[in-house]
């Protein structure tokens, strides 16, 4: 795939404009095409993101720690690759630790890696889950996903309060139903 110049990608969105049934060249829009690839640039800059070097500071002085670690609610806005409409949502990571943890704000920033790209739910929630198990080969990791989707709010079925729930498991997760337990017992808890 040869990537398009900008120019291109300039009068794709005027294009676009003009289906739309609007005038491109009028004032309110002369920018517009400009600001879209601006935003889009922010917004789908997952793409370049290199996951090793993201993942790659572990700490590994544990004295035998080999519980959950678990950070809940993050939050998250992606486009759906079928639509390109925006998908909100929270993401709640769980790993057991072997050996070695990662900083914690590094499960948010893969989060974000992830959710900036073109996606469908399930494909992100795998694509944490194994992606932390390969780099940090822990006992197990699990993942869930709880998002709105805009082709559904914003569009065809109009379901406002409709929330989609996705999860991923590995490792010790998948074979140690006690584990899988924990996880769902401490994400549904309130917030506290
Ligand atoms: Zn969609």
């Amino acid at each position: 795939m040869t990537k398009p110049s900008r120019d291109e990608a300039l009068s794709a969105v005027q294009t676009l404009i003009r289906y739309m049934g609007d005038d491109p060249s009028r004032e309110g829009l002369l920018k517009t095409p400009d600001r879209v690839l601006k935003s889009y640039e922010e917004l789908f800059s997952g793409y370049d993101a290199d996951i090793a070097k993201v993942l790659d500071t572990k700490f590994f002085d544990l004295h035998n720690f080999q519980d959950q670690v678990l950070l809940k609610n993050i939050k998250f806005t992606s486009f759906c690759e079928h639509h390109l409409l925006p998908i909100t949502g929270s993401v709640d990571i769980a790993y057991i630790p072997d050996g070695c943890i990662i900083g914690i704000s590094k499960l948010a920033r893969l989060v974000e890696v992830f959710a900036r790209r073109l996606q469908i739910q399930e494909k992100m929630t795998a694509q944490i889950a194994e992606v932390l198990q390969e780099h940090l080969k822990p006992l197990g990791v699990a993942v869930q996903i709880s998002a709105s989707h805009g082709c559904m709010t914003l569009r065809g079925v109009s379901q406002q309060n409709c929330l989609m729930k996705t999860a991923h498991y590995t490792g010790v997760f998948v074979s140690e139903k006690i584990y899988r337990q924990e996880f769902l017992d401490s994400v549904s808890q309130a917030n506290k």
